[in-house]
């Protein structure tokens, strides 16, 4: 649940905004606590915690009355269903450390790592509204390193798979084995 406050009052859900992060950010207006006016102008906006809040101060275009609304980036709000049923946020920087991990001292140049966080991060968005499953990320996540680097894809893999059949990695490896 996206969080918005006004003046440290919740918004009720019709103030509420959501926009994509990868979509231009277009101010919509707010009711104005005050007089209830829903037409403001922002006088100023201003990004916080590497850019997954933003902070604008708005101005009622009836009474001037001046309030601040805080706007969470969708995708901030976004959590990973676990296997064990545990949810946590999804995090693009937690994807790519795993990332980096996996490719370490592999010929895997950082570019093509963001790339696949990137395209991982616009998969997910586009397609699960609040929750995802970690087992879709971890699918994504594996067939974007089979493509990039073997040793990096069965790094990932092993630990992936830990926690679903032991066979699976050794299945996994059988098959990188048989097709060389
Ligand atoms: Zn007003």
């Amino acid at each position: 649940m996206l969080l918005f406050m006004v003046n440290n009052t919740a918004l009720t859900p019709q103030n509420h905004v959501c926009y994509k992060q990868a979509t231009t950010i277009t101010s919509g207006s707010m009711r104005c606590p005050k007089c209830g006016c829903q037409e403001d102008k922002v006088i100023d906006s201003r990004a916080s915690r590497e850019g997954a809040t933003i902070r604008r101060r708005r101005e009622c275009l009836q009474c001037t009355h001046r309030f601040t609304t805080y706007e969470e980036v969708e995708h901030e709000g976004l959590m990973v269903l676990k296997r064990d049923n545990r949810r946590e946020e999804f995090s693009r920087d937690k994807l790519l450390s795993g990332i980096r991990k996996a490719c370490q001292k592999r010929p895997v140049s950082l570019k093509a790592m963001e790339d696949l966080v990137d395209h991982i991060v616009a998969v997910v968005t586009a397609k699960y509204e609040s929750e995802v499953p970690g087992d879709a990320i971890g699918k994504m996540v594996m067939d974007g390193l089979r493509e990039l680097d073997d040793v990096a894809y069965v790094r990932f893999a092993s630990v992936y798979r830990r926690f679903q059949e032991a066979t699976d990695f050794v299945q996994e490896v059988q098959k990188l084995e048989a097709t060389k």
